[in-house]
C-alpha cells in the first residue's frame, strides 16, 4: 500500500520506472486528443468541480489514462470525497503515477501524472481514508472508464 511518505520520496528522490513508455510531439498529442483532454492532461488545466464525468460514478470496472490506456484505478478505489473530482484511495499500482512538487498558485502540492505518458493526472492528498491515508484528486478528463 502507498502513504504519503512514499508518494513525498517519489517527488523528492525520482519515481519508479514505468511499465511502458509513450512520447509523442505535443503537436502528435494535440492531433490525438480532444481539446478538453489535451487542456489537462498536457497543458495542466484544471476542469470545474461537480461539472466532470466521473465526479459521480461508481460502476465498476476500471480507470485508465486517457492519453495512453493504461490503467491507474481500479473503480473500487473510488470514493466520495466531497470535492467535486473523482477521487481514488490507491493507484491500481505502484509505477503507474508520478510524483512531482506543485508550487503554483501560491499552494504546495503533489502533482501526479502519468508514469507511462506524462500526461497530467491532478493532485495527492494526504487527507483521504484510512489505512493508506491518500486522496488521489483526478480530473474526469484525464481518465477513460473501461468496463
Ligand atoms: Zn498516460
Amino acid at each position: 500500500m502507498l502513504r504519503w511518505k512514499d508518494v513525498i520520496t517519489y517527488a523528492k528522490y525520482g519515481n519508479p520506472e514505468p511499465p511502458r513508455r509513450v512520447a509523442l510531439s505535443e503537436a502528435e498529442w494535440a492531433a490525438r486528443l480532444p481539446p478538453e483532454r489535451f487542456r489537462v492532461l498536457r497543458q495542466h488545466a484544471t476542469e470545474p468541480p461537480y461539472r466532470n464525468a466521473y465526479c459521480r460514478a461508481y460502476e465498476p470496472g476500471r480507470y485508465a489514462c486517457a492519453g495512453c490506456d493504461t490503467v491507474l484505478f481500479g473503480a473500487e478505489e473510488k470514493y466520495h470525497a466531497i470535492s467535486g473530482w473523482p477521487s481514488f484511495r490507491q493507484p491500481s499500482a505502484r509505477n503507474v503515477i508520478a510524483y512531482f512538487f506543485d508550487e503554483s498558485f501560491h499552494m504546495q502540492r503533489i502533482e501526479a501524472r502519468c508514469n507511462v505518458c506524462g500526461g497530467h493526472l491532478g493532485h495527492v492528498f494526504p487527507d483521504g481514508p484510512a489505512p493508506g491515508g491518500l486522496r488521489y484528486c483526478m480530473n474526469s478528463a484525464s481518465l477513460l472508464k473501461q468496463e
